[in-house]
């Protein structure tokens, strides 16, 4: 199966690995992509995820990655190297809360475990204290 057409789908003239483009990376783009089967290095430009033509040859280095890759008969690439890591929203995020004890408006909230003083004043008080 030939995906030729398909703007976000680049298959790998060299060795017909389908290289998926993810929109977040690939959307607007220009610059030179690594196949993640054969490491052949293509020049190829996106804008608002249509292809401005076809892959042209390129030499290393390559600026970007596929966000995944599949051979013709449906076999995954997923190894680090071949394939870019999933695009994160917040690349300081490491899967933990960032502990915060002050919005952005300046008030406490309860981020981190509140200290006697927070308390002063707070919903939280007046269900300790009861008034
Ligand atoms: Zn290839």
């Amino acid at each position: 199966m030939i995906f030729k057409d398909s703007s976000l789908l680049l298959q790998c003239p060299k060795c017909t690995v389908i290289n998926y483009l993810d929109p977040f990376t690939f959307w607007n783009f220009k610059g030179k992509i690594k196949c993640a089967g054969c490491d052949a290095i293509w020049e190829y430009a996106l804008v608002n995820g249509h292809r401005q033509g076809p892959p042209a040859e390129g030499k290393a280095p390559h600026d970007r990655l596929p966000g995944f890759a599949q051979t013709t008969d449906w076999k995954p690439i997923t190894t680090p190297g071949k394939v870019a890591p999933a695009p994160q929203a917040r690349e300081d995020f490491q899967g933990k809360p960032i502990p915060i004890a002050k919005s952005i408006r300046g008030k406490v909230v309860s981020g981190s475990p509140l200290k006697a003083e927070d308390l002063v004043g707070s919903v939280p008080k007046m269900f300790y204290t009861g008034i």
